[in-house]
This record gives structure tokens, C-alpha cells and sequence, in this order.
């Protein structure tokens, strides 16, 4: 067993004077089970977690990693701390390649950075094999998942090289969150199926997240100008920077021109610009001449800039994650930061166009189709949803430990304490009728038919089974059926309502729902309003 001053070393001797919040636990588990996955957002110091065993452990330690300049960048910092670290990629020409790898197989390396298409090359294996590493780390996992967005077919020797190497320690990271991309992992690298799997670091409290339906142009304008004016005070006042992210191109920089014309020190960033042009935005962001950029998402990577107040979405990206990691550009330095979500009903029947448009990134896959169209639908329901934004970010990406109970700054928590005892009283009856018609049916039906259990539609299934003549059956009927159905998913998002099975998901409740049903707590939400039944309308 490794004793606690020999962890205070190795931080040290990596130039830290502290863990951040569960990077000592993933060691332990790491040094303890031997198999593990790490789950955790960008930037969030994952490869702590393998360089710190890496000192602890004898020999050297592989790190797989698929793109050459981040770990071109590790290497350096590594060796500017006194770490032996190397790395092998195509870039290298074959003498500086040679002698690298001769000092490989004398041990001189503690990490050694690994390119996976290096796996391919004949004899490269057969000398990692004669090593006998410690641990092998795999950076960006989710690139062995053919769901994933970033799939890269040489992440797929990389189970057969484990298997070779049989390594006593494997490290797989990932900031991708999703069930079915985390289980490939770990089927695909061949780790066991009980393999931990530590989900770390998503809470990001000092960002407030707001999401808005816009009607719009104009009225997304004036939520735009208004977050502005409370994020950074006043054009030109130099006190911090936004980042406004569009969907398209042209909307950035029409956006840039707008922002502009008002006064702001703006400027566009996109892969559309010739590269000097780009190079001259980032500078002028990154160095301060610029408080605003007006950006698609080819902006973000390496970005250093700790100042950002703000972060807008005109349009919705394509999941939760991607929101997730651009709306995390704000507020690096720990300062409080603003996050807006503008959306519109009519991004969703755009986001399906473009999902099954042939040669779109989904290649017309018509599972991968499915599956981008359930992320995208995820992060509508975020939005749409009224329970604290940052709760539900953190049960989505399955990191219950850090949530809240209420962040207090989002604005459905604004919007939740601005409400009277009694509204808290009425929303929490709502919610305990909406729960008691799933605890009916839970385990055996769906959401439809929740709907018409509360709504008091008669249908074969319910009457036979005796559901008609239940109290709960029509509890709901002075209601549309469309405002139940809304009500419902508000639960889901709210952590209430879970679901199971695969093929054809039934509803269950939560620990949390059951507390609610039962009246041991209050039902913290906004449940939505009558008029939004109708015509889905933002009307805050
Ligand atoms: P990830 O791989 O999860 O995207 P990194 O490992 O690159 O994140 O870490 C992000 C940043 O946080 C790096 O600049 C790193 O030096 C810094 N960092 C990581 N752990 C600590 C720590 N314990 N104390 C201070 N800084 C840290
Ligand atoms: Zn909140």
C-alpha cells in the first residue's frame, strides 16, 4: 500500500500543491481495483490521475492519447518539472523516433505519450510488451465508441494491445457522459464489466445557466443585449469578456456586426476565415483587445482566457455534453459567470433535417441518426425543463454526489424563490398527483400512458387491468393532455420519474419522487404554465 506522503511527493514533484476535488480517490481506486474509468469534463485534470501513479508506480507508465498537441503540450510541461516523458507520433522523423524508442526499452521514461496509429507499426507492440508497464492510461476513451462524435477506428487495437501487454493498471478518461458510449468503453478495452466507473468534477457553482425560448430574432436580440448589459456592465467598460456561440456562420457574424454597431469591442471567429484572420480573432480575445468573440464552435480549444462573465448560445448545439463544455468557457478564474441557452421550437425539426441530410455527420446511419437525435432531445428537455439547471446537468451526466438540491442562481431557482408559500403548496399537490399516476403504473408502462391514466382516457389495457376504477384515473382531468405530458417530462428532468428497459422504457420513480409522493418533502419545480399548453411561449 502506498503511504500518504508518497501521494504529497508525486503532487509536488508535478508541481501541485493540492488534489482537486476527487483526484485522490480515482488514484486510490485505480492503485486498489486496478480498472478504472474516469469520467470527467475538460479541463476537469484527468491526466493527474494517471501521471501521479505513474511516479508511484515502478517502470513505464503508456498514455495513449489522440491528439498530438495536447500531448506534445503534457510532455513539455512534464519534462519542465524534471519528469522523464516522451512521446511518439507521425511527426517525429525516424532518427529522433529511433532514439526515443531506444531509451524506451532501456527504461529511461517514466510516461511515455503514445499516438494510436503507432499501435499498427510492426514491431512497436512487441517492444511495449517487453517493458512490462505499470499502467496504461487511455486519454479521450470515447473514441473507441462508434456512438461517440469523435470515433477513431485506430482506438480500436487498442483492447487488442491491452490484452498483449495484460497491464497490472488501466486508466481509461473520457468527458463524454453517456451510458451506452461509457459500457462500449469498457467492453471494447476488455475491462471487466464491474470496472468502477468515476464520474468527477462536473459541478461548476459559480455559473449561473439560464435557458430561454425565444419567439425570434428580436426578442432572442433583446435577451442577448440584456445579458450583456448584466454580465459585463457596459461596451467597453473591461470588465471581463462573452463568448457567443451561433449555429451557423453567417449568424456569427451577423451577430459580431450587431454587437459592434452597439458599441461592444467584437470580433468573429470561425473555420470559414482564412487562417490568419482567425489566428488575429484569438489573439485579440485572448489579450483583451476584444471583450466580445462572435464564434461557431470550431472556437473554444485552448482557449485561456479566466475572465469570461458570459457565454450565449444563439441555437442549441447538438447534446448536452457540447453545451455542457462551451458554456464551461465562463467563469474559469471562479468568478460568478452568466450562461444563456436561446432556443426555438423550430430548432428541432431543423436539428432532424440536418441529422438525416445525406453526407451530415451522422453519415445517414439511421442508428446514429437515433442516437444524435436523443442527445439533442436531452438538452431540449434541459431547457425546457424547470428544475435547478444545475442539478439536472449533474444527474445527467450521472454526478449525483455534487448536486444542490437548488443552486440558488439559475434562473428556474430565481424563479422558484420569487414564488409565494402558496404556489410552493400548489406545485408540490401537482407533483404528487403527476408521481402517484407513475407509482400506478410503474414497472409496466410508459409515459403515454401515465398521460392517460392522470387524464382519465379510457383504453383496453387500463381497463383491463382495473386502472379505470383507481382513485388516481382522472385525477388530472381538468388538464390537457398536452400540459400532463409536459408536466411529466419537467419530472423526469427534475429527477422524479426514472425509466427502464431498453426497447420499450417503462416508467419507475425515484428515491426522490417517492419522498415527494409521500409528502416528506416539498416539490422544488416550476410546473408549467396553462398557456404553455397551448402555444409554447416563453413568458418571463
Ligand atoms: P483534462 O485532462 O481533464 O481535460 P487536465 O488534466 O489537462 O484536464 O487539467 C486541466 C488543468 O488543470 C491543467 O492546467 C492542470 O495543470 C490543472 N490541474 C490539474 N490538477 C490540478 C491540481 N490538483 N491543482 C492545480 N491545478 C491542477
Ligand atoms: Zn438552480
Amino acid at each position: 500500500m502506498i503511504d500518504s506522503s508518497a501521494y504529497d511527493r508525486a503532487l509536488a514533484e508535478l508541481g501541485y500543491s493540492a488534489f482537486r476535488a476527487g483526484q485522490r480517490e480515482t488514484v486510490e481506486t485505480l492503485l486498489q481495483t486496478r480498472r478504472a474509468l474516469l469520467v470527467a469534463p475538460t479541463g476537469g485534470g484527468k491526466s493527474l490521475c494517471y501521471q501521479l501513479p505513474a511516479l508511484l508506480l515502478p517502470g513505464t507508465t503508456l498514455v495513449i492519447s489522440p491528439l498530438i498537441a495536447l500531448m506534445q503540450d503534457q510532455v513539455s510541461a512534464l519534462q519542465a518539472r524534471g519528469v522523464a516523458a516522451t512521446f511518439f507520433a507521425s511527426t517525429l522523423d525516424a532518427a529522433e523516433s529511433r532514439a526515443r524508442l531506444d531509451a524506451l526499452s532501456r527504461g529511461e521514461y517514466k510516461l511515455a505519450y503514445i499516438a494510436p496509429e503507432r499501435l499498427a507499426l510492426p514491431g512497436f507492440r512487441e517492444r511495449l510488451k517487453r517493458l512490462g508497464c505499470p499502467l496504461v492510461a487511455v486519454d479521450e476513451a470515447h473514441c473507441i465508441s462508434e456512438w461517440g462524435h469523435d470515433f477513431r477506428p485506430e482506438y480500436g487495437q487498442i483492447g487488442e494491445l491491452l490484452a498483449e501487454l495484460a497491464p497490472p493498471h488501466v486508466l481509461a478518461c473520457t468527458a463524454t457522459a453517456t451510458p451506452i458510449v461509457r459500457d462500449e468503453i469498457i467492453v471494447r478495452l476488455g475491462l471487466p464489466a464491474d470496472t468502477p466507473q468515476l464520474v468527477r468534477g462536473f459541478a461548476r457553482p459559480n455559473l449561473a445557466l439560464r435557458a430561454a425560448e425565444v419567439g425570434g430574432s428580436r426578442e432572442r436580440a433583446a435577451r442577448v443585449d440584456a445579458l450583456l448589459s448584466e454580465a459585463l456592465f457596459a461596451p467597453g467598460a473591461g470588465r471581463g469578456a462573452a463568448i457567443i456561440y451561433s449555429p451557423t456562420r453567417r449568424m456569427a457574424e451577423e451577430e459580431s456586426e450587431r454587437l459592434a454597431s452597439a458599441g461592444w469591442k467584437a470580433t468573429v471567429y470561425h473555420a470559414g476565415l482564412p487562417a490568419d484572420a482567425r489566428a488575429r480573432a484569438q489573439a485579440a480575445f485572448t489579450r483583451g483587445e476584444a471583450e466580445i468573440v462572435c464564434a461557431t464552435n470550431a472556437f473554444g480549444m485552448g482557449i485561456d482566457r479566466g475572465d469570461v462573465r458570459a457565454v450565449v448560445h444563439l441555437g442549441p448545439p447538438g447534446s448536452i455534453e457540447a453545451y455542457y463544455q462551451e458554456v464551461g468557457r465562463a467563469g474559469r478564474n471562479g468568478g460568478d459567470a452568466l450562461g444563456l441557452l436561446c432556443w426555438q421550437q423550430n430548432d428541432l425539426p431543423l436539428r432532424r433535417r440536418l441529422l438525416e441530410a445525406p453526407g451530415g455527420d451522422a453519415q445517414s446511419d439511421p442508428e446514429i441518426v437515433e442516437h444524435r437525435w436523443n442527445l439533442f432531445l436531452e438538452l431540449i428537455r434541459w431547457a425546457d425543463g424547470a428544475a435547478c439547471r444545475h442539478d439536472a446537468i449533474l444527474r445527467y451526466f450521472g454526478d449525483e454526489a455534487e448536486t444542490l438540491h437548488g443552486c440558488g442562481r439559475c434562473d428556474v431557482c430565481v424563479a422558484i424563490d420569487a414564488v409565494d408559500e402558496v404556489s410552493v403548496e400548489e406545485a408540490t399537490q401537482l407533483a404528487r398527483k403527476l408521481l402517484s399516476g407513475v407509482a400506478r403504473l410503474q414497472n409496466r408502462f410508459g409515459l403515454k400512458q401515465v398521460v392517460r391514466l392522470l387524464h382519465g382516457e379510457s383504453e383496453d389495457r387500463l381497463e383491463r387491468m382495473g386502472l379505470t376504477q383507481v382513485a388516481t384515473f382522472g385525477i388530472l382531468r381538468e388538464r390537457s393532455a398536452d400540459w400532463i405530458q409536459r408536466a411529466l417530462s419537467r419530472c423526469v428532468t427534475a429527477g422524479w420519474i426514472g425509466f427502464s428497459g431498453d426497447l420499450h422504457p417503462v416508467v419507475r420513480l425515484t428515491d426522490d419522487g417517492v419522498a415527494i409522493m409521500r409528502g416528506q418533502r416539498a416539490a422544488r419545480w416550476l410546473p408549467p404554465s396553462d398557456a404553455a399548453s397551448k402555444k409554447p411561449k416563453e413568458s418571463r
